[in-house]
């Protein structure tokens, strides 16, 4: 038997509607800080805001719920706040059909600069974490803030494929098409919203994605 290709996700905006991150990170927190020092919604969020902002997202803290309930003081714990706004979870809705189909044919692995906190949440949520071989987190386990073509690379290897028996898939123009598409690999890139002119290598959606990569398995 040959071994099966190997195809990567990105995570938010491809698998998963960013509206829950988006929430804990511009709701949540706010309004625990607001709570913690007596102050209003508004002006919790202004503060809370112009520090992820001074940080910037090419920090790694950026990224690391655990650094802002320590940097904030906030009370209670993190793991509670990402447990308590779970019901805004939602996968794209043709995400779960196509994984489940595409797991017969290929290897699954998720990749996201998202911390693994969010990443691991946000795939159990859904109920495929089980499709997936392995899930990667740019920024917990390389300490790196964006998809470079080392990155790309050193998945390759931990995977033990070829770039060329790779295909990777996400919403970034640059990290999930113009990157890995540099060191190799098949990448298409996911433009929901059709902002890019259309060639053969953008999908708008995952299902369109899955037909694309011409496999024999039953049509979607
Ligand atoms: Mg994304």
């Amino acid at each position: 038997m040959t071994k099966k290709k190997l195809i990567s996700f990105d995570l938010d905006n491809t698998l998963i509607d960013p509206t829950y991150t988006t929430f804990v990170w511009e709701i949540g927190i706010p309004q625990l800080y607001a709570k913690k020092y007596n102050i209003s919604i508004s002006k919790a969020t202004r503060i809370v805001i112009g520090e992820y902002k001074r940080i910037g997202d090419l920090s790694l803290e950026w990224y690391d719920i655990t650094y802002w309930f320590k940097y904030f003081e906030l009370p209670g714990r993190w793991e509670n706040l990402l447990e308590e706004h779970r019901d805004k979870i939602r996968p794209f809705p043709e995400v779960k059909e196509v994984i489940e189909n595409l797991v017969q044919y290929y290897n699954l692995i998720v990749i996201s600069n998202a911390a693994r906190e969010f990443v691991e949440v946000e795939i159990k949520d859904v109920g495929i974490e089980n499709s997936f071989t392995r899930i990667f987190s740019a920024t917990s386990d390389f300490q790196q803030v964006k998809k470079t073509p080392q990155f790309y690379k050193q998945i390759c290897e931990i995977m033990k494929t070829e770039p060329s028996d790779t295909i990777h898939t996400g919403d970034h123009y640059e990290f999930d098409y113009l990157v890995p598409k540099s060191v190799g690999i098949k990448a298409y890139y996911l433009d929901r919203d059709g902002t890019k002119p259309k060639d053969s290598f953008t999908v708008k959606n995952l299902k369109e994605f899955a037909t694309l990569i011409k496999k024999p398995f039953s049509p979607l």
